[in-house]
């Protein structure tokens, strides 16, 4: 008996949409036809321009093309975020793609690092990792593939505007066979027996029936929650930033190849430069501040003139309280929310889809599948989630009603153990499914003032020395940057600025 799926329908056309369109549409290349459905009158959120390295591996598995990626959709390159005023004010540290240093004993660099620094014998931590060093004279250029190579520790993402991206997939995706329609879903309608989705009612009448639903409806969750019912769960009493004003600016001549994160009384303001403007938003908690004032805060701090209104956005964190209900997938906004610090959701929208191309049901829908996809998606989020909270609960500001707030919060098991061991010790826990690893969780301990009572007891047993090796590093590590081109030259030269071939 046949049981291939042979007709997915695929509900909103914002980035979760479109990313999952072009992906189905390049894994399933025969036997199945996919709808994508989409509301103009109803829009898309329309921010999320700011990504982590995994975002190239999506566009390499489409075969899409740097350059023209990159030309497309006016993107720069990101070598991480710089976290300005969150451990306290008039400080900064920087979250690196790559690594601090590189593995160079049995001891891990930090505690050599910490040793040394108490000593008065290093700098700053941010003063031994090849991406700051890059990104803190505006310079950039891809890592070099020669694992000897000092230029080979650090890794890079983009920025983008998202619109010129889902514009981007869309023609991939049509190309590929996916057939749009435009209109707003009005009804959807349940299986009686099963209370699977079997079809949804445009408002003109329209029936479109599917086997497997994707809902990328976003924040309202159409189908997921709209018609399965299948409940939220709250984070925000850990989160609190409820709320966000986005405005871009006119491009200065500042184009840094980073995010900058800047902490303000009751929440962040991001600062993302493209190619033909600069992204700037305000991410608040509304319980501390009105929107009036924080969007007094935004203005005030952009780089240059406004282009526009700030456009307000509301949100809840938190998650589904399961990803795939019956024979729904909510994929992107729709699946739950966390703020964009990290810069996390397009990368949770890739790793949604690439996990249910793993667990790609057939029509009997087998819940083995789905409870396996939902089991790792939920340790992603919490992972991701404990992450967040990690930038927030480390704080030392006590200036104000947010600060003080969270410095005071209790925050989830699952990030207590991982606080006390780097307290005690400096080690951080190797958990599964953990997207940031031990040097992105070092970036914020230790930036976010956080440092151990003592190091890792095997580099007592050693005989290296660290000191010396980290002055010979951070020498090294100067020398590459200063070789490698500005920015703005090396997408210049790459054939990757927009303006140049429009
Ligand atoms: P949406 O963009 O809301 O799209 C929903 C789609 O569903 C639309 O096409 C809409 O028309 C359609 N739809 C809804 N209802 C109906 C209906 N009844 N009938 C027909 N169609 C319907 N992510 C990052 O990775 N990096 C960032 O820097 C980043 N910054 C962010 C900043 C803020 C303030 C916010 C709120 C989010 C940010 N994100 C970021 C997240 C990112 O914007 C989203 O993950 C991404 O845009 C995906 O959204 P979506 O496609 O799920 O939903």
């Amino acid at each position: 008996m046949d049981r291939h799926i042979r007709n997915i329908v695929i509900v909103g056309g914002g980035s979760a949409g479109w990313m999952t369109a072009a992906a189905l549409g390049n894994a399933l290349q025969k036997n199945c036809a996919i709808t994508l459905i989409e509301s103009e009158d109803i829009g898309t959120v329309g921010v999320g321009e700011a990504t982590i390295p995994p975002i190239l591996r999506f566009n390499q598995t489409l075969g899409i093309d740097e350059a023209a990626f990159v030309r497309a959709t006016q993107a720069s390159f990101k070598l991480g975020i710089q976290f300005v005023n969150w451990g306290k004010q008039d400080h900064s540290y920087f979250h690196p793609f790559g690594t601090f240093g590189r593995p160079f004993d049995l001891v891990n660099l930090h505690h050599y690092w910490w040793q040394a620094f108490q000593a008065g014998e290093a700098t700053g931590l941010d003063d031994y990792c090849m991406a700051w060093s890059a990104a803190k004279r505006n310079r950039f250029a891809p890592p070099s593939p020669d694992p000897r190579h000092v230029l080979s520790t650090y890794d890079y993402a983009y920025h983008f505007d998202a619109g010129l991206y889902a514009a981007m997939l869309r023609t991939y995706a049509e190309a590929k066979g996916i057939k749009r329609r435009e209109g707003r879903v009005v009804d959807v309608t349940l299986d009686s027996q099963s209370g699977f989705v079997r079809s949804v009612t445009l408002q003109d009448g329209q029936v479109i029936d599917g086997e497997l639903f994707i809902d990328c409806s976003g924040f309202r969750g159409l189908l997921i929650e709209g018609a399965l019912k299948t409940g939220y769960e709250n984070w925000q009493h850990w989160l609190p930033c409820d709320r966000a004003l986005a405005v871009p600016c006119a491009s200065t001549s500042n184009f840094t190849p980073y995010t900058r994160s800047t902490a303000h009384q009751a929440g962040w303001q991001w600062r993302i430069p493209l190619q033909h403007r600069t992204g700037n938003g305000h991410v608040y908690a509304s319980q501390f501040i009105s929107d009036d004032e924080a969007a007094r805060v935004l203005l005030e701090n952009l780089d240059a003139e406004p282009l526009g209104d700030p456009k307000p956005l509301a949100f809840t964190t938190g998650r589904r309280r399961q990803f795939w209900n019956k024979n729904v997938v909510a994929i992107g906004l729709s699946s739950g929310f966390m703020e964009p610090l990290e810069s996390t959701s397009l990368y949770l929208i890739q790793s949604g889809i690439a996990k249910l191309l793993t667990l790609f049901p057939d029509s009997t829908f087998d819940p083995a599948l789905s409870t396996e996809f939902n089991r790792i998606t939920l340790t992603e989020f919490e992972r991701i989630r404990d992450f967040i909270i990690l930038h927030y609960k480390l704080t030392t500001r006590d200036d104000s009603p947010l600060w003080r707030y969270c410095a005071h919060m209790d925050v989830p098991d699952s990030l207590k153990d991982s606080l006390d061991l780097f307290k005690r010790y400096g080690k951080i826990p190797s958990k599964e499914l953990d997207l940031f690893g031990m040097h992105s969780w070092l970036a914020v301990h230790i930036g976010q003032l956080h440092v151990p009572e003592r190091v890792d007891p095997l580099a007592a047993y050693r005989e290296t020395d660290g000191a010396g090796w980290l002055a010979r590093f951070k020498g090294l590590i100067e020398k590459a940057a200063e070789s490698l081109p500005t920015h703005q030259a090396y997408i210049d030269q790459a054939g990757m600025n927009a303006a140049a071939r429009s």
